[in-house]
């Protein structure tokens, strides 16, 4: 296999997990805890749907001023692109909130990355749509880039489009559910990225 482009899922992977907290969010906006919010926004109303995402969005933009990047984030990502591998990112946010985000980071900005793809321009993970979209964006088949992401959503919709896939766990429970398409690695560090790297050259 040869990795040309990782594409990165944000919110968890590339920041520090736990600024969003989708269960406090969920129960303000009325949502089942076991609905994903994007999808249960869709069922409603067009008025309520509207109603509830502007709150959505303000969580978000609290939470992406207040995250912080995850253990190892910016040198590794300083590493893949002196590796010459381009790097993208695949979020269910806005862009908005990764660009607050980002401004948090040292040494990386919006500009380090060939592909932001964020629910304003694709349908959300677990869509494949991103992950195609990021490919064609950066170049690359799918199956040249390896998709990195702290929940099943990353995995399937890597495996979907074709992609390679990284879950990077936090050593406790599992994220995934019964028929789930396994992720080709699991990782529990952002370094450990470069060891899978290695099996390529
Ligand atoms: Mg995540």
């Amino acid at each position: 296999m040869t990795i040309k482009g990782v594409l990165f899922d944000f919110d968890g992977t590339l920041t520090h997990p736990g600024a969003l907290d989708f269960p406090a969010i969920k129960l303000e906006l009325g949502c089942p805890v076991d609905q994903p919010i994007l999808e249960y926004l869709e069922t409603l109303a067009p008025a309520r749907r509207a109603e509830l995402m502007k709150i959505l969005e303000e969580k978000e933009e609290i939470a992406a001023k207040a995250s912080r990047p995850n253990s190892g984030a910016e040198k590794c990502l300083g590493d893949l692109k002196n590796r010459g591998l381009l790097l993208g990112i695949l979020t269910r946010n806005s862009l908005s909130s990764v660009k607050k985000a980002l401004k948090t980071f040292n040494g990386v900005t919006a500009k380090d990355f060939s592909a932001i793809i964020t629910r304003d321009v694709s349908l959300p993970k677990p869509h494949p749509d991103g992950v195609l979209q990021a490919a064609r964006r950066m170049g690359f088949k799918s199956s040249e880039l390896l998709v990195v992401g702290d929940f099943r959503f990353d995995v399937m919709a890597g495996k979907a489009a074709g992609a390679w896939t990284a879950l990077l766990t936090d050593g406790g429970r599992s994220v995934m559910a019964p028929g789930d398409p396994d992720p080709d690695f699991t990782i529990s560090h952002l370094r450990t990225i470069f060891d899978i790297l290695e099996q390529d050259y």
